[in-house]
């Protein structure tokens, strides 16, 4: 009921053409220098430029998590976290990008998270390597193309960069390039670059968007324990590389819940010109233990709670809700849900914005509640056993 309430007090705080002080200062000069980049200048000329022109006009929001729903549902083993039910369940992976899109997901994001080559070598499955980023690309294009939301390529975090093994560096760079190619033959509108702890590799990533397509790259790092980088850079300083590397949208995806990834969002907010994004997941971390991988369970013997025990530190709607408040609040518009995410986080999200997506029709409403609720309908007899319940 507060969060109903909430919504309709705080509904459309300010129109969406009305752009945040920050977003109008962004440099005009941005987009010629994309165009000056692109090797490829038969694209069309609308790819890539309504993230930009939807970033200017206010918030565009991003499902992602998904390898995590995913092993909720039952098609993903938690380990590896490959997404071989793109081989499996095609059907699945569709269901559950129109699921995020029904929610309010303004974005349909290509399920490549973790379809590089290093992670099939892992499984032993580096021949699938093509066949799987070009499935989850056609599934992710078609949910797009249908539902007119945008299409975003991925690229991740290697698991193998290393700052002092060149060979390493060679690998990442290929890993990047060959994604970042099938995803421009499939003609995504822009890149997501995720989940990085090194900012080298992240600036890797970007380069290799940056050298083989000309559409906008969204780079967001992911924090551990630690308020920095793996070779040591804070928040603030891996955001203004990667910005003064060409990145079009800088900020911070999964790892940190909303407690412990705003008070470094403020800092990246004031600190670079572009856009920023924040893609928190949805946990309640603290100061003691500020990534999900760090949670352990009291009710657990203090146990890890990474992966797979994570359930009792979920964030409610309300707590998304009030996270894309404030995050919107302080000029950043690029709002989106990391690992453990669920449809009906993106909808609190979606609802924070004062949106209405097509799901919003099914958002609480206990007036009608057997106990709680207030119309005329519900017996007195049982609104006066609330105190009982
Ligand atoms: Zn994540």
């Amino acid at each position: 009921m507060a969060r109903k309430a909430k919504a309709k007090a705080k509904s459309r705080p300010r129109s969406r053409t009305e752009s945040r002080p920050k977003a109008r200062a962004r440099p005009k000069a941005r987009a010629p220098r994309i165009s000056a980049a692109t090797p490829r200048a038969a694209a069309p000329p609308r790819r890539g430029q309504d993230l930009l022109a939807r970033l200017n006009q206010g918030g565009v929001i991003c499902a992602e998590g998904y390898v995590f729903e995913l092993e909720r549902r039952g098609y993903l083993q938690a380990g590896a976290f490959v997404p071989e039910v793109l081989f499996d369940h095609p059907e699945v992976v569709e269901q559950l990008h129109m699921d995020f899109v029904h929610a309010g997901s303004d974005v349909t994001e290509a399920l490549t998270y973790y379809v590089h080559r290093e992670k099939l070598r892992v499984i032993g499955r580096e021949k699938d390597l093509v066949p799987m980023n070009k499935a989850a690309l056609g599934i992710a294009k078609r949910v797009a193309r249908r539902t007119g939301t945008l299409f975003a390529g991925d690229l991740c975090n290697t698991n193998i960069y290393d700052p002092a093994d060149a060979a390493s560096q060679r690998e990442v760079e290929r890993i990047f390039a060959e994604q970042v190619g099938w995803a421009e033959d499939a003609g995504v509108d822009y890149f997501v670059a995720e989940t990085f702890s090194w900012g080298a590799e992240a600036l890797m990533a970007l380069a290799a968007i940056r050298k083989h397509s000309k559409v906008p790259a969204v780079i967001t790092m992911a924090m551990h324990r630690e308020n920095s980088t793996r070779e040591g850079w804070s928040p603030v300083e891996v955001c203004q590389r990667l910005e003064a590397a060409g990145a079009d949208v800088v900020g911070i995806n999964c790892h940190r819940g909303p407690a412990t990834i705003m008070p470094m969002m403020r800092d990246i907010r004031a600190a670079v010109a572009c856009h920023v994004a924040a893609l928190p997941v949805p946990y309640r971390t603290t100061p003691a233990q500020p990534s999900f991988m760090s949670l352990t369970d009291p009710c657990c013997q203090d146990a890890r709670a990474f992966p797979v025990g994570l359930d009792p530190f979920v964030c409610t709607r309300q707590e998304i809700f009030d996270f894309g408040q404030e995050a919107y609040a302080l000029g950043i518009h690029y709002l989106g849900v990391c690992c453990g995410a669920g449809p009906h986080h993106i909808r609190a999200l979606a609802e924070s914005l004062g949106r209405k997506p097509p799901a919003s029709r099914y958002s609480v409403d206990m007036s009608k509640h057997a106990f709680f609720g207030n119309t005329e309908r519900i017996k007195k007899i049982q609104t006066d056993y609330r105190a009982k319940l």
